[in-house]
């Protein structure tokens, strides 16, 4: 191979890169992301990002001296793959073609179609960062689903002053994936 295309510069996508160059590959890679941003760590969005405390160059997923020798191409989606060709489209309507396609697109939020002011979800920086302005002291703030997410976001909110309610079910995360007995538990602990 002497082309990659990797779509989607999360953390996968970079991981992959990573991956490429340290077992030798010494061809084009070229990582497609639909966010502005590069690679990010995003399990800070909940926590210290959303506080203030950790900044955005904190979050970088590459290492300062790190050097993946790519083409980034970001803020722009891929809209379309010809599988066969290996030919991905982006939004602008320029296509890349290469000798494999790796998709790391991940996963995304659910959003209503206009999201009202004052709902938010969160997955991204930008995310984040609209949910900050609101985190001020006395408000109140209702956190729907009770996975590792939601509790994180809930207890960050409570430290910074917030009256919070939690809305959850016995489908989410912490329930599913630990069982009753240890999801009881943390949920005491909140
Ligand atoms: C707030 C928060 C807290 C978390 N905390 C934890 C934790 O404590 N522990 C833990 O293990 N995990 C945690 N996670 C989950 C963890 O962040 C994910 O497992 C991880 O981000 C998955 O990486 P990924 O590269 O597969 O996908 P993503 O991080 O979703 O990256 C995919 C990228 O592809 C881009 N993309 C999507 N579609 C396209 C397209 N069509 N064209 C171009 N680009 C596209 C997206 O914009 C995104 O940048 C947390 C997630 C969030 C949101």
């Amino acid at each position: 191979m002497d082309s990659v295309t990797i779509v989607g510069a999360g953390a996968v996508g970079h991981a992959c890169a990573a991956a490429l160059r340290a077992h030798g590959y010494t061809g084009r890679i070229t990582v497609l992301g639909s966010e502005r941003h590069r690679p990010y760590d995003r399990p800070p969005l909940c926590r210290g990002f959303l506080t203030g405390q950790t900044t955005i160059d904190e979050l970088a997923l590459e290492a300062p001296d790190e050097d993946l020798d790519a083409d980034w191409q970001l803020g722009v989606p891929a809209v379309a793959l010809n599988a066969a060709a290996h030919r991905v489209t982006l939004a602008n309507g320029r296509t890349v073609d290469s000798d494999a396609v790796v998709i790391a697109t991940g996963s995304a939020a659910r959003r209503f179609a206009t999201m009202p002011r004052g709902v938010h979800t969160l997955r991204t920086v930008e995310d984040a960062l609209a949910l900050r302005e609101e985190l001020l002291p006395g408000a109140r703030m209702v956190v729907v689903g009770s996975g590792v997410i939601g509790l994180e976001v809930a207890s960050t909110a409570r430290d910074m002053g917030l009256d919070v309610t939690v809305l959850g079910s016995a489908t989410d995360a912490l329930c599913t994936t630990f069982g009753a007995t240890v999801a009881d538990a943390v949920f005491g602990l909140h």
